[in-house]
């Protein structure tokens, strides 16, 4: 089957990420999961792999506490090859003297003690964000659907904090982005709640954030991710929180999925941005839930269905057997959904689309987008 550049969904990967290889026991967040992935959805024929262009430091600072920024690149530059910072003192009292030692000071902007600072981090988070960054321009020239795959995930890294394996925050980065353009809404479907993306929009009524996620009773961060942090300020009412239980079938997902779609489509965004999680994936050594190929294909149609410009950065998922087959099957069920069709529907049962663009309800174009029917199938 041809299809044109603009109706296939844009691929970034991250190809610096394998430097940043964490050896110590425990820690799932591997330079594999990369290749597992790629392997999945490269099958497709849907993907149309764009190189990655470098972003200033200006685009994280606009999102990241400058002083956090320069924090990381100091301490990961000073670190000795193959050596791994841990934060050691938590210095929660006393904020305005953080330890002048740098490596100290990791404690001073960490979430938890798992996650460490090293000369590869910094350099894999920061090409994390220059792919998410392109990724999501491709959406301002024309594609409908991006998928920036990369590593270290992000969704854990507040505006001066990281941890829970993520650095910078290269989902929050993007939609700030494409913030500048229109609306946009953030749905995190990772198992676990995207506490630092939420902080960082948290006051803001131009991003709307939905995170579905493990209850934090039960799950990490353990202490955001409740139903009743809404927003704050200009906020309150722009960030939904749909915390599940322990157990959680691909059903029941899916009854939490259409809500947090109902509370987004109110919202009326000119682009979405999904922090995409494979963690809720059945046997996920992070997760408790059971969710198959089907099901993430069923999640991927009912996202599409929105027909809004989207854009994918991958956060979390670590059962390597799974992930290649998850992921293609959620990006098979998006792309069908964003184009109006069933998966394993043939697209050539359908009629040729009479016009361009006939998708995309009217004010949810891009703008400078070519016709992607050129050659429809
Ligand atoms: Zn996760």
């Amino acid at each position: 089957m041809m299809r044109t550049a603009h109706t296939m969904i844009a691929l970034v990967v991250n190809e610096g990420h394998a430097l940043h290889h964490v050896h110590d026991r425990g820690y799932v967040e591997s330079p594999a999961r990369i290749a597992a992935i790629l392997r999945g959805v490269s099958q497709t024929g849907l993907f149309s792999r764009l190189e990655p262009r470098r972003f200033s430091d200006r685009k994280v600072k606009e999102v990241h506490d400058p002083r956090f920024v320069n924090y990381l690149r100091r301490t990961c530059a000073a670190a000795e090859p193959g050596s791994s910072i841990y934060p050691y003192v938590i210095p929660i009292r006393n904020a305005n003297r953080p330890p002048r030692d740098l490596s100290l000071r990791a404690g001073y902007y960490a979430i938890d003690t798992f996650t460490p600072l090293s000369r590869s981090a910094y350099h894999a988070a920061r090409g994390a964000v220059s792919c998410a960054l392109t990724a999501a321009r491709s959406l301002l020239q024309g594609y409908r659907l991006a998928y920036a795959l990369v590593r270290p995930p992000g969704h854990h890294a507040e505006r001066r904090a990281f941890g829970g394996f993520c650095y910078f925050n290269s989902t929050a980065i993007a939609a700030h982005y494409l913030s500048a353009q229109g609306k946009v809404a953030v749905l995190d479907v990772d198992y676990h709640h995207g506490n630092g993306t939420q902080e960082i929009f948290y006051e803001r009524s131009d991003v709307l954030t939905v995170s579905i996620h493990g209850h934090p009773r039960f799950a990490y961060p353990y202490f955001s991710g409740f139903a009743d942090e809404r927003g704050r300020g200009a906020g309150v009412g722009y960030n939904l929180n749909l915390p599940l239980p322990e157990r959680v079938t691909g059903d029941e997902y899916r009854q939490a999925l259409a809500r947090a779609l109902r509370r987004v489509e109110r919202f009326h965004p000119e682009f979405l941005v999904v922090a995409f999680g494979l963690d809720p994936a059945k046997d996920d050594p992070t997760g408790s839930w059971s969710l198959q190929a089907e099901d993430f294909k069923a999640n991927g149609r009912m996202i599409g269905s929105l027909q809004v410009p989207t854009l994918v950065v991958q956060e979390g998922g670590y059962r390597l057997r799974s992930l290649g087959t998850n992921a293609r099957h959620f990006f098979q069920g998006l792309w069908h959904g964003f184009h109006g069709r069933r998966p394993g529907e043939r697209v050539s049962s359908r009629r040729r689309q009479p016009e361009c663009l006939p998708h995309v309800p009217p004010g949810r174009s891009s703008g400078a987008s070519p016709c992607p029917h050129g050659a429809q199938p």
